[in-house]
């Protein structure tokens, strides 16, 4: 068995945990974003096509019969299509008839690729982006230092949908604490209900490095949700979408309450659950913070 190492910390979103992951990239080119601790231990790099190379056909060879294929680090979309393509060669070179490729992305990462170059990034196998756009709402995007607002969000995304290239979107629940919850549960809702993406995950906002390190880097008052806060926040998002057909996961370890179906044909049954765990949450009960996974 060949022998490999990967540059660590390494995330990759819970659906890929069969792929193939391949650092195209290492850290976030971004890197500056207030809840997010994922990669502030790395300085960010973009690959050598030549150093790639060995490493791809080690990993045909490890992740033998591997049917998906997951770039990594933190925005590997972020490379140009200059540099993607031919790693994307490389992959079906070596990995045969891989079913997809995938990597995390900004919307901004999109908008930089023209509508051609995101349909031959397509058509050499990368079909999915997972996006962290955690609000539509542009007071707390800027309060959390996205780099995005609600509107390059949706041109970026759309733009990906246009190219054939499908989206798992990701909100954090509870992002802008009490002060901010209705109209980031209100303005979410809008902007999800625009993109109508394939997959929509909720997570819980998470401080691995405690309430005052997120405080100390959030630009606005924070005052935090008590879980029935969450759970009350949640439901308004949910009640306020109006999907197509959006496959919907709220089972990351951030969360308090495992929720999944379809959107809008399962709304009112996940209304229901969270109406019924806000009765039986007790009252003045707090999340704790658990490792961001
Ligand atoms: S949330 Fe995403 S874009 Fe923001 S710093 Fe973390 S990895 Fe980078």
């Amino acid at each position: 068995m060949p022998y490999f190492t990967y540059d660590e910390p390494l995330f990759r979103p819970p659906a890929e945990a069969n792929s193939a992951i391949i650092q195209a990239t290492l850290g976030c080119s971004w890197n500056r974003c207030a809840f997010c601790e994922m990669y502030t231990s790395k300085k960010f790099k973009v690959r050598k096509l030549e150093d790639l190379k060995p490493e791809i056909e080690t990993l045909s060879k490890i992740y033998l019969g591997a049917k998906k294929v997951f770039l990594a680090d933190g925005n590997a979309f972020v490379l140009s299509a200059s540099n993607l393509i031919p790693i994307l060669e490389e992959i079906n070179k070596h990995f045969g008839r891989i079913q997809r490729v995938s990597s995390y992305a900004l919307p901004k990462d999109i908008l930089s690729k023209s509508d051609d170059e995101l349909k031959n990034i397509r058509d050499l196998g990368l079909k999915i982006l997972y996006i962290g756009i955690e609000t539509g709402d542009d007071e707390l995007l800027r309060l959390i230092n996205k780099g995005e607002t609600s509107q390059s969000t949706v041109d970026g995304i759309l733009k990906a949908h246009n190219a054939g290239i499908e989206t798992s979107i990701m909100i954090i629940n509870g992002l802008g604490g009490k002060g901010y919850s209705d109209q980031h549960a209100v303005n979410s809702a809008k902007i999800i209900n625009r993109i109508n993406p394939k997959f929509l995950s909720t997570l819980t906002l998470s401080m691995p490095f405690g309430e005052k390190h997120f405080i100390d880097r959030f630009q606005g008052k924070y005052i935090p949700l008590s879980v029935i806060e969450l759970f009350e926040e949640l439901k308004t998002f949910i009640g306020l979408t109006d999907l197509n057909n959006v496959i919907y996961r709220s089972n990351h370890v951030s969360n308090n309450l495992n929720l999944q179906g379809t959107l809008s044909k399962d709304k009112v049954n996940l209304i229901e659950q969270l109406a019924r765990a806000i009765i039986e949450t007790p009252k003045g009960l707090y999340p704790s913070s658990p490792l961001m996974l």
